[in-house]
């Protein structure tokens, strides 16, 4: 038994050095993406419930790693946050998603997400500035997605950049809402324009009670405080009813579309406007 036990001690050891080695890599590797062209964005559509025609598309960011192929963000975002890059990312992040944006049919919103890190560092609101005057896009026309976590802390300081953020023009998502600890304080000090119901919630839908109480009270609430509440990872058409009855305003997720490459946002509108 002791040796069996050395035995695995050892596997669990060599998969440490691999997970270690494997992010080392990753950090390593983010320095050269930016300047590579290895990031891209992706767009998934969301979907207005009561009208059924797309209002928006999140970008979201991948990495086309030379050895290692596609990366995911939620394993890449956090070592970009250790190592500062996020800032940087980010800032590219948003020019690009601007200046798609600024090529899509008028009315069409865009989604970026916001990294808390990215958040506190000074020079955020100018960035934002630079990217929609260098697109052009109309304010209006820009939402940025942040999540509970960017609160956190010096929430005098965070309070007042969303304010200033808002100044421009912009909406501001409260992301994977109900998956914190304080989602309703924050709701209370500042007037977010739409809040994003987490996925974990949806998953429960159309059968368990919980979910379906959960999301029918955070509907009531967004009618309440006129904020547009939208789901996000909707799957399936029993997800999608229960939504509507509900009065959820807005849909996201794989039931009608993966987050696609920019080149395929046209062809994506026409099919998701004919179904
Ligand atoms: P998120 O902002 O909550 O984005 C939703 C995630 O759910 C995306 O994963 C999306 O592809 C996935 N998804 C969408 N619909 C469905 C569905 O129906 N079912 C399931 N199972 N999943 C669905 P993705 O693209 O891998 O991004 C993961 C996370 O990485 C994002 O979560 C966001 O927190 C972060 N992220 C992505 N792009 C950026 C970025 O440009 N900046 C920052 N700061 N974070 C980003
Ligand atoms: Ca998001
Ligand atoms: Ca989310
Ligand atoms: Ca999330």
């Amino acid at each position: 038994a002791k040796a069996d036990g050395r035995a695995v001690y050892r596997f669990f050891e060599r998969r440490m050095d691999e997970a270690v080695r494997r992010k080392q890599e990753l950090k390593l590797g983010l320095r050269l993406a930016c300047e590579r062209d290895e990031l891209e964005l992706r767009f998934q559509p969301f979907v207005s419930i009561e009208h059924g025609h797309v209002t928006g598309f999140e970008a979201l960011m991948r990495w086309r790693h030379p050895t290692l192929g596609m990366v995911s963000p939620a394993e890449f975002i956090p070592v970009a946050e250790e190592s500062g890059l996020i800032t940087r990312m980010g800032e590219w992040a948003l020019r690009a998603a601007c200046r798609e944006a600024s090529r899509w049919p008028e009315g069409l919103r865009v989604a970026v997400n916001l990294s808390p890190v990215q958040f506190r560092k000074p020079g955020l609101v100018r960035a934002v500035t630079v990217a929609l005057e260098e697109s052009g896009l109309a304010p209006g026309r820009l939402e940025l997605e942040i999540t509970e976590s960017v609160l956190l802390g010096e929430e005098e300081a965070n309070l007042q950049i969303l304010q200033e953020l808002r100044a421009l023009g912009l909406r501001i998502a409260l992301d994977d809402f109900g998956t914190g600890f304080s989602s309703l304080g924050y709701l209370l000090r500042f007037p977010f324009d739409k809040i994003k119901i987490d996925r974990a919630f949806v998953q429960g839908l159309p059968d368990r009670e919980d979910a379906k109480a959960i999301v029918s009270a955070i509907a009531r609430m967004g009618q309440g405080l006129g904020i547009s509440i939208t789901a996000e990872g909707v799957e399936t058409a029993g997800q999608y009813a229960s939504l509507k009855l509900k009065g959820c305003n807005e849909a996201q997720g794989f039931l009608f579309s993966p987050p696609v490459p920019a080149q395929e946002v046209g062809g994506l509108l026409e099919r998701l406007r004919a179904s």
